[in-house]
C-alpha cells in the first residue's frame, strides 16, 4: 500500500517533475504534491501541512537558498531536499548549514526514496523532542508560580548549603531581599545560634542521606532580633536519579508556640494555686484552730479562777484569750487580703516610688521607733507604673518583716533604694541587718504560712501576698541572705 505524502516542489522543469514523481511512487509513496517556481507561489503554498519540501537549486526566478530562507523567516522547519542537477559542493554545502536535510544529484535519484524517509523521520523525532521540551517548559513554569506564588516560604538549598533559590514568602520570612539570600551558605545566614546549629547540621545530614523526611521544628533568630519558630518540611530534589538540592518549605508557627508555652505557664501556675490551697486548707485547720483550742482551754481556766476568787490570774488569762483573738483576727484579716489579690486592684497610674516608701514608713511608724531603727532611703527613686494601694502594701509588709527579725541588733538600719533594671524594669531593695535568712528558705518564705520560727509572732502570709502583688504588676521579687547577716529583698516593677 502506498504511503500518502505532501511535496511542495520548486522545479521550473516540468519533465524532472515528472521524473521525481515517479522515484516517489517507486519508492512506495503516492504524493500529492504542487510545483512552484517563483517566490511568490512558494510562499502561497509554504504550510506546515506539508511533508516535505524538494527544491532544485536554481531556476531561472528562484533558488533553493532563498526558499530556505523564506521558510526560516516564518519560524518553520519543514523536511527541505535539494534536488539538483547543476549546483555545485560550495552552493550545496551551503543549503545544508541554512537546514537542508539531503541532497540528491537529478541524474541519480534512486535515492530519494530513503533519503525522504529519513528526511520525515528526522522530522518526527525533532517534533517529538521539540513536544516533550514544551510539555518540560510548561511544567517548569507551573511549577515557577506554584513556587512564587506559595503563601508557604520555599527555599531550595544544595548539598553544600547554599541557597539557590528562593520564593517571595521566604523572602518575608528571612526579612532579606532575594540577593541577600541566594548564593550564601545558610550557616553563614547568623539565624542559628550555637545550640540548634549542630542539630540542624545533623537534620542536613540525614536529610541529604535520605534519613529524614518527617517534619521538624527549629528556633531562629532573624536579622531584627525577633524570635521566629518554623517547622520544617523537605523535599530532595533529584536529577538522574542524583540529589542536587533540598527543596525546605518553612511554616511559621511562632504563634502556635507562644500559645504553647502560655498554656503550659498557665498549667504550671495553676499547679502551683492548687498547692497553696492545699496547703491553706491544712492551715486554715490547723493555725486557726489552734487559737480556739487556746481560747476554750482558758475559759476553763476563767471558770476556776471565778470560782477560786483569783482575780489577778483571771485578769492574766482574759488577756491570753484576748490575744488569740488578735492573732485569729490578724490572720482572717491577711486571708481575705490574699485572696482579693487580682480581683480588687485599683486603677494602676504612675506613682514616684518614693511617695510609696513614704507612706509605708508612715503606716510602720510606730513600731519603727519602739524598736529605734534607722531608715535610709535613697533619693530620686524612679517613677513606676502601678496600683498605689497594693504596691504600699509591699513596703509595709517588707519593713514590717525587716523590724520583726531584727534579732537583737543593736544599731537596727534599714536602706531602701534601686539598683539597675532586669528585663527594663527598676530593680528595687529593702535591706536590714537582721537576723537573715539561710539560702535553704529563700523560696519557701515566699510561700502561704511558712514561716520560719513558729514562736515568732506573724501569720506567714506577707511575703506571699507581697509575691502576689509583684507578679500582679508582672514583676518579680526573691531575697539574698545569709543567716546572721541581715536579709535583702529586691523586687522588680514595670517603669512609668
Ligand atoms: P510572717 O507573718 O511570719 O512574717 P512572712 O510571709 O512575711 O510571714 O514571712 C515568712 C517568713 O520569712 C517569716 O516567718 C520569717 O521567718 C522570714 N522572714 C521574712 N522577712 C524576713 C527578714 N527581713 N529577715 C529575716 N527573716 C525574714
Amino acid at each position: 500500500m502506498s504511503l500518502p505524502l505532501r511535496v511542495l516542489m520548486l522545479e521550473d522543469s516540468e519533465m524532472d517533475a515528472e521524473l521525481v514523481l515517479y522515484e516517489l511512487r517507486r519508492a512506495g509513496y503516492e504524493p500529492d504534491w504542487r510545483r512552484v517556481d517563483n517566490e511568490a507561489d512558494y510562499l502561497s503554498c509554504l504550510s506546515t501541512d506539508l511533508d516535505v519540501i524538494l527544491a532544485d537549486y536554481s531556476m531561472p526566478q528562484f533558488n533553493a537558498l532563498r526558499a530556505l530562507q523564506l521558510m526560516k523567516e516564518r519560524g518553520m522547519d519543514m523536511p527541505f531536499i535539494i534536488v539538483t542537477g547543476t549546483a555545485g559542493e560550495e552552493a550545496v554545502a551551503e543549503c545544508m548549514r541554512q537546514g537542508a536535510r539531503d541532497y540528491l544529484l537529478k541524474d541519480r535519484l534512486g535515492r530519494l526514496g530513503s533519503a525522504v524517509e529519513h528526511a520525515l523521520q528526522e522530522k518526527r523525532l525533532n517534533d517529538e523532542k521539540k513536544q516533550a521540551l514544551n510539555a518540560l517548559h510548561e511544567n517548569e513554569e507551573k511549577y515557577r508560580s506554584l513556587f512564587e506564588s506559595s503563601p508557604e516560604p520555599i527555599m531550595l538549598i544544595g548539598l553544600d548549603g547554599t541557597i539557590l533559590d528562593c520564593n517571595q514568602a521566604a523572602q518575608i520570612i528571612a526579612n532579606r531581599p532575594r540577593k541577600e539570600l541566594i548564593g550564601k551558605s545558610f550557616q553563614d545566614l547568623g539565624v542559628l545560634d550555637e545550640t540548634n546549629m549542630p542539630v540542624i547540621m545533623q537534620r542536613f545530614t540525614e536529610i541529604i542521606g535520605g534519613k529524614l523526611f518527617a517534619p521538624f521544628q527549629i528556633r531562629v533568630i532573624r536579622n531584627d532580633n525577633k524570635i521566629l519558630w518554623l517547622e520544617i518540611h523537605v523535599a530532595l530534589l533529584k536529577k538522574d536519579d542524583a540529589i542536587y538540592a533540598i527543596q525546605v518549605i518553612s511554616r511559621d508557627i511562632t504563634e502556635q508556640k507562644q500559645i504553647e508555652a502560655e498554656r503550659e505557664n498557665l498549667i504550671q501556675e495553676l499547679a502551683a494555686r492548687n498547692a497553696e490551697l492545699e496547703q491553706f486548707t491544712y492551715t486554715v485547720s490547723h493555725d486557726l484552730k489552734s487559737p480556739l483550742v487556746t481560747i476554750n482551754g482558758y475559759l476553763g481556766y476563767i471558770e476556776q479562777d471565778a470560782a477560786s476568787g483569783n482575780l489577778e490570774r483571771l485578769k492574766q488569762d482574759t488577756q491570753r484569750i484576748q490575744d488569740a483573738t488578735n492573732k485569729m483576727h490578724a490572720l482572717l484579716t491577711e486571708l481575705l487580703e490574699l485572696s482579693r489579690i487580682g480581683r480588687m486592684m485599683n486603677a494602676p497610674e504612675n506613682i514616684s516610688f518614693e511617695e510609696i516608701v513614704k507612706d509605708a514608713i508612715d503606716i510602720v511608724h510606730g513600731q519603727l521607733e519602739k524598736r529605734d531603727v534607722t531608715i535610709q532611703t535613697q533619693p530620686n527613686l524612679p517613677i513606676v507604673y502601678g496600683d498605689r494601694q497594693r504596691l504600699t502594701e509591699v513596703l509595709q509588709n517588707l519593713l514590717d518583716n525587716a523590724i520583726k527579725y531584727m534579732g537583737d541588733q543593736t544599731n537596727p538600719l534599714v536602706e531602701i533604694g534601686q539598683h539597675g533594671e532586669e528585663d527594663d524594669k527598676p530593680i528595687f531593695f529593702v535591706k536590714d541587718n537582721g537576723i537573715g535568712i539561710a539560702p535553704e528558705y529563700h523560696e519557701r518564705i515566699f510561700g502561704l504560712f511558712n514561716k520560719l520560727d513558729p514562736n515568732m509572732d506573724g501569720t506567714g502570709i506577707g511575703l506571699a501576698l507581697v509575691k502576689r502583688i509583684i507578679e500582679f504588676h508582672k514583676g518579680s521579687i526573691w531575697v539574698e541572705s545569709k543567716l546572721g547577716e541581715g536579709s535583702t529583698f529586691y523586687f522588680t516593677l514595670p517603669k512609668e
